[in-house]
């Protein structure tokens, strides 16, 4: 097969030197340069992200039918495609469940039915008993043992046979109304043009060998047509070393797109916002405790950036409880203490109020204004608040998202703070960063997370940013004891919460999210505050659910933080920061409905004080494997890391970063779980690249992420 247009397949006249032997157009020509492709096909592919011959290229099998060899019946798998060929012994309609035409294939080794719901006479007719057959389909459990549903068939020449397939058979990515025939045949044309024109190598000499590659247009080659003797398993699975070349290039593009966003903002100038000792040393003194070794270090990462003329941009990790908030705080101090604003901005209006309450009594002793935002201010309330902004009297500035919004205006911030559990995708970072600017001068900003982000994830979703953590916990405290019990036992629960509750230690009854729906999920909360009341009925228990007013949220986190309320019936909207020290027991119901990381932030509400803490899991029976699998996960460790590790291997990067960011995570051929280990490598060579490559980093960047790089561009 050749290119269908000759004449349109030429060199671009754009060659530049920077690329090998000179860049070849193969992105610029349109897939409607290929024979069979009008508008109405491009736009279908199009809907693939296919435009080029180049894209089509890129666009790789999913995975592969091996029709290069015959499958004796004695040795089919279920559930495995295959080819067969065998003599027909039987051939009759049945009357079972449905009406089917049942054909029963021999050959020295064993037996398959091959059923037909669909079918015609002539069919039928032309299954002739004692006729030998070949055919292609997928291998089932059925109720006569192995069965094929509408093979493809055809009848046997004995004397001169149809040739197998040479090569294992492409399955494309697909998408309404494109066949595989369609794909196959347009990516053997995309493919014949590599004869014309060959596709730039955009990784250096020094690193392909390095690394041992082959060169790109191999690896395509290949992966569009592997020959039968290649590797199924392996290709199968994304581990074959052409498909591994492959996810490498683009895992790095990936990885440059954001090394070069970062670059971006390094040539903005931000405050040099040096400590101010004298204020550090008031604030330290208030404290009733010492910074832990891990908090002190990472302060001191955070002062060096802040210290510099150009923005820090630093992820703060650590696992719940390990004291982000009082990092945050000293590192509000060395902007206030310069003369600058600072903008906290948390993702829920309680955990807002509980960073302004926090911030509130470490900072307003020491004279500093603070500031608050959210949505939910009156029309007045919201003005004024507006003008403290604005006139820089507000110096510390708490709030929600409503922090962003166009007609807030700072006087001059020099530091945003976010604590964010994983909500914002690079987009959403870009765009903050863009709003604080004022003057030409960029605020500094440093992104908590509320729960540790799985390394492999950390090192390719946030490889914009600095990463500092905080890998201890202040010391006395006592580690979680989390037990697993079914609804069954729900009263004997119940009666553990009394007894707890008698002792003095306050409870948390958390009932978890219905079907995405608030209403839903409060309703089932009101109802359960209400029969644990009828049940318990010395105790005082108190609601907080996401559809009640701020004023009522408030006044019952108020009571149970002061021991008011001996039980306090949640929905999940206490997952993050909330702070009562008091509180030893917490029951989560239904856990199986919720993620790993949520689990342990939820949990990380216990285990604050010096008692020891417990963990019900009451979950609904029968439980899914995966389910008791995540549950256990729960049971056996206190660890954020090794939970956001856990959580990872069960359910994907997508789930665990969150919507937001899984855009910018999406990729062609890589798997960051299966791939985690070439991160490493990837990391080294972008550095290489950028260092001593720079204009290859663009093109690599193109390649991969083409219209998805838009916010690459100044
Ligand atoms: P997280 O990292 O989950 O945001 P917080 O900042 O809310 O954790 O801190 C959890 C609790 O630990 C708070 O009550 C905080 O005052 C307390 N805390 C923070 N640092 C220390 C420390 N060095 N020693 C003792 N307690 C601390
Ligand atoms: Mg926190």
């Amino acid at each position: 097969m050749r290119c269908a247009r000759p004449s349109i397949c030429v060199v671009s006249p754009r060659t530049t030197d920077t690329v090998n032997q000179g860049i070849v157009s193969l992105e610029r020509l349109p897939v409607t340069t290929l024979k069979g492709v009008g508008p109405r096909l491009a736009d279908k592919l199009a809907k693939l992200g296919l435009h080029s011959v180049q894209d089509l290229l890129f666009h790789l099998p999913s995975r592969y039918l091996d029709r290069t060899r015959v499958t004796p019946l004695g040795a089919l798998q279920p559930n495995t495609s295959a080819v067969i060929e065998g003599e027909i012994r039987t051939c009759d309609i049945t009357y079972g469940r449905r009406r089917s035409l049942v054909c029963r294939l021999q050959d020295g080794t064993g037996t398959v039915t091959l059923r037909f719901f669909h079918f015609s006479a002539a069919q039928k007719d032309g299954l002739v008993v004692g006729t030998r057959l070949r055919c292609f389909g997928e291998a089932r459990r059925g109720a006569s043992g192995l069965e094929f549903y509408h093979p493809e068939y055809e009848s046997l020449d004995e004397q001169a046979p149809q040739p197998l397939e040479a090569r294992l058979t492409p399955v494309y990515p697909a998408t309404e109304g494109l066949t595989q025939p369609r794909l196959r045949t347009l990516a053997a044309q995309a493919v014949a043009c590599l004869d014309h024109h060959p596709l730039a190598e955009l990784l250096p000499e020094t690193l392909r060998r390095q690394l041992h590659q082959v060169p790109l247009v191999d690896a395509l080659r290949y992966l569009h047509a592997p020959p039968r003797n290649a590797q199924v398993d392996q290709l199968m699975a994304g581990e074959h070393p052409y498909q591994q070349r492959l996810a490498y290039e683009e895992l790095l593009a990936h990885h440059l797109s954001l090394l070069l966003l970062r670059r971006q903002t390094q040539v903005e100038q931000a405050p040099q916002l040096s400590p101010d000792n004298k204020l550090e040393q008031r604030f330290l003194q208030q404290l009733p405790f010492q910074l832990t070794g891990a908090q002190q270090r990472v302060s001191a990462e955070i002062a060096t950036d802040l210290a510099k003329r150009t923005p820090m941009l630093r992820l703060l990790q650590g696992d719940v409880g390990s004291g982000k908030t009082l990092v945050a705080a000293l590192a509000a101090l060395a902007a206030v203490g310069r003369g600058f604003q600072v903008a906290i901005m948390a993702p829920t209006e309680i955990l807002a109020e509980q960073h302004r309450t926090n911030f509130g009594a470490w900072l307003e002793p020491l004279g500093i204004e603070l500031g608050w935002l959210t949505g939910r201010l009156s029309a007045g309330r919201r003005r004024a608040e507006l003008e403290r902004l604005a006139s820089g009297e507000a110096q510390v500035v708490v709030g929600t998202h409503a922090l962003f919004q166009n007609e807030v205006v700072f006087a001059n911030v020099g530091l945003i703070i976010i604590d964010e559990q994983h909500r914002f995708g690079v987009h959403q970072r870009l765009s903050l960063r863009q709003k604080g600017a004022q003057n030409g001068v960029c605020p500094h900003q440093l992104i908590m997370t509320a729960t540790p982000i799985p390394r492999t994830l950390s090192m390719s979703a946030y490889a914009d940013l600095d990463t500092s953590i905080i890998d201890e916990l202040p010391p006395g405290r006592t580690p979680v004891t989390t037990v697993v019990i079914s609804q069954d036992r729900r009263g004997q629960v119940v009666e553990r919460v009394r007894e707890a509750c008698a002792q003095g230690r306050q409870t948390y009854w958390v009932c978890t999210l219905i079907e995405e729906s608030e209403t839903l999920t409060a309703q089932a909360a009101e109802a359960t505050a209400q029969s644990l009341q009828e049940a318990l009925p010395g105790l005082n228990i108190g609601l907080v659910h996401g559809r009640l007013k701020g004023k009522e949220k408030e006044a019952a986190m108020v009571a149970f933080k002061e021991g008011a309320i001996d039980l306090l019936v949640a929905t999940t909207v206490i997952e993050v920061g909330v702070d009562v020290p008091n509180a030893s027991l917490m029951i989560i119901e239904n856990p199986e409905r919720l993620g790993l990381a949520q689990l342990h932030q939820l949990r990380g509400r216990v285990g604050r004080g010096a008692q020891a803490s417990h963990c019900v899991l009451l979950y609904g029976s029968p439980l899914s494997r995966q389910g008791r699998e995540r549950l256990r996960v729960m049971r056996e460790s206190n660890d954020g890391f090794v939970i956001a590790e856990e959580d990872l291997r069960l359910r994907g990067p997508g789930e665990v970063l969150g919507t937001r960011q899984t855009g910018d995570m999406q990729f062609k051929i890589a798997d960051l779980l299966r791939d985690a280990d070439l991160l490493l490598q990837v990391q080294q060579g972008a550095q290489l690249l950028l260092r001593e490559h720079p204009i290859q980093c663009q093109h690599i960047v193109q390649r991969w992420l083409g219209e998805n790089r838009r916010y690459l561009q100044v």
